[in-house]
């Protein structure tokens, strides 16, 4: 399953998710990351599934009329590691006018052939929570290779070359990138990238690590504020989108997690969805108070909230 979606997304409006790798495989492993710790960490670019393949998948989305603000490559993983990922965007670019977005953790922008994968891209969202390799690498735990100065310099690459849009999101976690003195580096390290816009967002998904906490929305402001008018705060809070949410998906998680606890993956199989929508619904779900999340041996496991 490549396709997921589309799901309401803040910033994206209907956002088609295509997902182009086998699940979690990055070149990171976020503290953060609301998928679970990083299985193959990786910087090897290689193909992974088949074009063809992917490419029916998104036709038969788009034929069966349903709205798509953004065709939207995130997923399970680190997208820039397929090497398909260029030929994809150009062959969807063929088939509609749909924009194409690329959510991206930057870690291989320093690579030309990375950056003219991204070039037919009309948004490119990548993220940068570091601007030290101290910072990084307690943060975002990356490959051995990575160093996060060739990452910057692979940014003001991108930024220079690249004709569309470029949203720098950058994710706050409690005690670890959210001294004065790292945003001070950071809005440096952003005036040389000159993106778009700059997203602001914490912890607001159960994390891979139970000791990666948020910043309340006070402190996100606080640090919007001293970004400029170019930063927004997109961290979601309590906020529940509703209006465009599946009320038979909802339903169908409620009675699984009813008979007994279950794990996304479980969830995944059962229900034949992609893992990432299934995240958003059990976000909803969480913040409704109408389940719970417990770990079991390093598990995470959905369990109905009395
Ligand atoms: S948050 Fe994104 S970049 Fe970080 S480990 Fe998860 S998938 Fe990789």
């Amino acid at each position: 399953m490549h396709i997921y979606g589309p799901v309401p997304s803040r910033r994206l409006g209907y956002s088609l998710g295509v997902d182009i790798l086998p699940f979690k495989t990055c070149s990171l492993d976020c503290i953060y990351c609301q998928l679970g710790n990083t299985k193959r960490k990786t910087v090897q670019r290689k193909k992974y599934f088949d074009v063809d393949a992917i490419l029916g998948q998104i036709k038969n989305v788009i034929a069966s009329g349903q709205r798509i603000d953004y065709i939207t490559f995130s997923g399970s993983g680190e997208p820039t590691l397929s090497t398909s990922l260029g030929n994809l965007i150009r062959e969807i670019k063929k088939i509609t006018s749909i924009p194409v977005a690329v959510l991206t953790n930057s870690t291989l922008l320093f690579r030309k052939s990375v950056r003219d994968a991204l070039s037919r891209a009309d948004l490119v969202v990548p993220s940068l929570d570091a601007v030290t390799q101290e910072i990084f690498d307690r943060m975002n735990r990356p490959h051995p290779s990575l160093k996060i100065d060739h990452i910057i310099d692979g940014l003001i690459k991108f930024r220079q070359e690249f004709n569309g849009k470029i949203w720098l999101e950058i994710l706050f976690v409690k005690g670890v990138n959210d001294s004065p003195s790292n945003i001070q580096k950071l809005k440096k390290v952003i005036a040389d990238i000159n993106p778009d816009k700059i997203h602001l967002n914490t912890v607001v998904r159960p994390p891979a690590e139970k000791s990666a906490l948020p910043l309340s929305p006070q402190e996100l402001e606080k640090i919007r504020k001293f970004f400029g008018k170019k930063a927004e705060v997109v961290a979601e809070f309590d906020k529940i989108q509703q209006g465009s949410v599946s009320q038979d998906l909802k339903d169908a998680i409620l009675s699984m997690v009813a008979r007994r606890p279950v794990t996304l993956s479980d969830m995944s199989k059962s229900l034949g969805k992609h893992k990432n929508e299934l995240i958003k619904y059990c976000d909803f779900l969480l913040k409704e108070g109408k389940i719970k999340l417990v770990i079991h041996e390093g598990k995470k496991f959905y369990e109905s909230s009395p």
